[in-house]
């Protein structure tokens, strides 16, 4: 319903197919209410003790724009907010060790930020042609005096799950945290649109690469792990217009609901958040129209979309071992959409 509203031309998705716990009183940025030019953040730093969250971060009419798939976070306009200015971390996550998929943009991007400055150490995996947005969020995480380690890989391929989480383990020392949060999305307007090969990429991406994620990293989680996936409020809200993305969220909480009850026997929790629309490059990749991007987020009560770095105190708490009685929930950031 919110990720997506109708398709932009498949062609451009294919093309780039082809080619290859808190914000310590999250120093809130200053106020922007149209989109800032191209190439700035999306937000400025500065503390306000108390704003209006309607009035905080950028609001649509958002500038048209799109990229071929997958986009790089740095080309939006405005850039996404992901905690690069304002995060500060309270060592929550102080000696863990984190493998994060879709690590280097978004969502992701700024859960690797958070976890960074709460004190652990981060693997991020992205697709080659995200290298930029990827070193800079290792040049983020080094800045914080953390170990980042960068393992570029297509999660479609069974056998790199393997190589990503031995990479992982050993650059690290070890593994505690597992985010299994990359995802594919591309709006049709009819179910007939939905190609095999669309489909293929959005199943694979979203729930065999969950599976498989955690399939390679389960015998290595100590006691105390977290795993975390990123659903979406279309699991249970779904859009019309991406039934095949819906799906597959659905099966990312249906997977963290029944996971949970297994998972705990080792003493490891399995938790899923399910943000609503969200200012990331998955959106101007396929994700939307031009109109549903100039109107991104404007149907939610808070009458905006949201930053990534307003989801990041969600992943750390979630991660953090203070949360030990939570499991097998799913965590809702809708904008006041509702649900779960
Ligand atoms: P994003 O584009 O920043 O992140 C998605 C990432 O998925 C990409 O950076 C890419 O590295 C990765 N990815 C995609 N296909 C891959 C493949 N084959 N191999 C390896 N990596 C691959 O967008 P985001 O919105 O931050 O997405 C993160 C998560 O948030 C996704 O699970 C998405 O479904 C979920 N989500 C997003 C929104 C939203 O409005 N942005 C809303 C609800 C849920
Ligand atoms: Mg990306």
């Amino acid at each position: 319903m919110t990720d997506s509203t109708t398709p932009p031309s498949r062609r451009s998705v294919f093309r780039g197919l082809a080619a290859g716990g808190i914000a310590a009183a999250a120093a809130a940025p200053a106020l922007a209410q149209t989109a800032a030019a191209p190439g700035t953040p999306a937000t400025g730093t500065g503390t306000i003790p108390l704003a209006n969250p309607q009035d905080r971060f950028p609001k649509p009419p958002f500038p048209v724009q799109s990229q071929p798939w997958p986009a790089l976070q740095s080309r939006m306009t405005p850039v996404p907010d992901c905690g690069e200015t304002s995060y500060r971390g309270t060592g929550r996550l102080a000696g863990r060790r984190a493998l994060i998929t879709g690590g280097d943009s978004g969502i992701g991007r700024a859960a690797a930020i958070a976890y960074a400055r709460e004190g652990a150490d981060v693997a991020i995996n992205y697709l080659d042609a995200e290298q930029q947005d990827a070193e800079d969020v290792a040049r983020l995480i080094r800045e914080a005096g953390r170990k980042a380690i960068l393992i570029p890989g297509d999660l479609r391929e069974e056998a790199f799950h393997t190589r990503l989480v031995t990479t992982a383990r050993e650059q690290l020392g070890g593994l505690d945290i597992l985010v299994s949060n990359a995802a594919f999305q591309h709006a049709q307007t009819s179910l007939l649109d939905i190609s095999t090969e669309q489909l293929d990429q959005t199943m694979k991406t979203n729930v065999y690469a969950m599976f498989w994620l955690t399939k390679a990293a389960l015998p290595h989680l100590p006691p105390g792990s977290a795993i975390i996936v990123t659903s979406s409020v279309n699991a249970d809200r779904p859009g019309q217009n991406i039934i095949d993305y819906a799906c597959t969220k659905a099966a990312n909480e249906a997977f963290v609901k029944a996971f949970a009850k297994q998972a705990i026997d080792k003493g490891i929790r399995v938790n899923g958040v399910a943000p609503g629309p969200f200012w990331t490059p998955l959106q101007v990749a396929g994700g939307q129209t031009e109109d549903g991007l100039k109107r991104f987020g404007s149907t939610t009560p808070l009458g905006r979309p949201g930053q990534p770095v307003e989801l990041a105190s969600v992943y750390v708490e979630l991660a953090a071992s203070t949360s030990s009685y939570t499991t097998g929930q799913i965590y809702g950031q809708t904008g006041g959409v509702g649900w779960p």
